[in-house]
């Protein structure tokens, strides 16, 4: 079995391809290195440095390897930059997933899995979400992907290429044998900034509202561990190769905490204290953002194994404790 995983070189994408190495696939990663870290890619990877926007450069690495499958995890991912610069995010995360997509087609490679977002749903009508819940996104990255999910429709239909799009909700933790974890510059994400906090690498977590409409007012995510998340590619991949039919699923939990839960327990699984600044909503962010997972289960018999808050936490806290890396 051979596979190019694109964008390997991140943060999900390098959990992706040491999950995959162990299992025997042989992986070549193609990464621009913009987010991603070489060394972040292990050893049993073949690593090509080069874009995904390069038509020369994919067509030589379909012609010199037969892939069975291609998982693109290369996307520029801040929610708030994509509204100030939406060109870059159309550029990169829709016009590069077309010139891939093109060259997939001319190389008769016919299954993708795409690194979706539960973005794609917008402000959520009901919670748990399910996968037809309307889709409205709120961002021109939300905006991306979904336009990505509808291009694939597409192409299953005219190109019999077969997809199945995973939308994230809040991935979070780190490999449990602390070689990779979450390294993005800037960090924007909770649970790596309230672990700075812990480690003295910052001087205090900002929480960003209290006053929204839950139990202690501040805003409730589905934490799902980066493994778990390398778990339900790994069945997609199978799901697909077995001649199954193109689908999106939700991956979370199912499980909401607030940001001070999780504050609250970083504190006990670090023994550190966290300085918390109690600041103003930031704009677009639900209250409540809740996956229901019931499809990915049912279908690809994915089980989450480190659904646990504390066990993302002390993965995630494993790996900051490693730095600087
Ligand atoms: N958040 C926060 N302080 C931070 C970063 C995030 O209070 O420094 C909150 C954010 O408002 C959201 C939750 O933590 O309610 C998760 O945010 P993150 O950026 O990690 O993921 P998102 O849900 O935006 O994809």
């Amino acid at each position: 079995m051979k596979a190019l995983v694109v964008g390997g070189a991140g943060y999900i994408g390098s959990h992706m391809v040491k999950h995959l190495c162990r299992s025997g696939v042989q992986v070549t990663v193609l990464d621009n290195l913009s987010s991603g870290y070489r060394e972040a890619v292990v050893a049993s990877a073949e690593l090509v440095v080069g874009s995904a926007a390069d038509a020369n450069l994919l067509a030589s690495l379909f012609a010199r390897h037969r892939f069975d499958a291609v998982l693109h995890f290369a996307s520029f991912i801040q929610v708030g930059e994509s509204v100030a610069d939406p060109a870059k995010y159309y550029a990169n995360n829709v016009a590069t997933t077309l010139t891939l997509l093109d060259a997939m087609r001319q190389a008769d490679v016919r299954h993708f899995i795409f690194s979706s977002t539960a973005a794609v749903y917008g402000e959520p009508s009901y919670v748990p979400i399910d996968e037809t819940h309307s889709k409205n996104p709120i961002s021109p990255y939300g905006r991306s992907k979904w336009i990505v999910e509808q291009v694939l429709e597409d192409y299953d239909r005219a190109y019999g290429l077969k997809s199945v799009c995973l939308r994230y909700f809040n991935a979070a933790g780190a490999d449990p044998e602390k070689e990779l974890g979450e390294r993005h510059v800037p960090e924007t994400h909770l649970i790596p900034l309230v672990l700075q906090a812990a480690s003295g690498r910052r001087e205090a977590i900002s929480v960003f509202g209290t006053d929204y409409d839950t139990p202690d007012g501040t805003c409730i995510r589905d934490y799902i561990h980066v493994a778990d998340l390398c778990d339900a590619h790994a069945l997609a991949l199978d799901y697909l190769l077995a001649g199954g039919a193109s689908m999106r699923f939700n991956l979370g939990n199912g499980q909401g905490f607030s940001v001070q839960e999780v504050i609250d327990t970083a504190r006990r699984i670090t023994g550190r204290k966290i300085a918390v600044r109690y600041e103003a909503r930031r704009p677009g962010d639900p209250a409540r953002l809740v996956a229901d997972s019931r499809l990915a289960r049912d279908v690809l018999g994915w089980k989450p194994k480190r659904a646990e808050l504390t066990s993302i936490i002390a993965d995630a806290w494993g790996w900051e404790q490693k730095w600087p890396w």
